[in-house]
């Protein structure tokens, strides 16, 4: 996504499957391969990982 991926949309490199079709390939962004998954982050599962996320992208919205 050469602008950035907006809050609240799911990136164009996502599956069907919900799978990261750039993982393990050099087109992967620098953003993407540094970020490292936690438990206080993601939860247990897709659910709790998308409320924690919407949440945070909520809390950091411009006003
Ligand atoms: S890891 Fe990065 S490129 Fe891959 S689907 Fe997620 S946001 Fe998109």
């Amino acid at each position: 996504m050469p602008a950035g991926k907006p809050a609240g949309h799911p990136c164009i490199q996502l599956d069907a499957n919900g799978r990261c079709r750039l993982f393990g390939h050099p087109e992967r962004p620098r953003v993407c391969r540094d970020f490292t998954p936690t438990v206080a982050l993601c939860g247990d599962n897709r659910r709790q990982a998308l409320e924690r996320l919407t949440a945070l992208e909520r809390a950091t919205a411009p006003p």
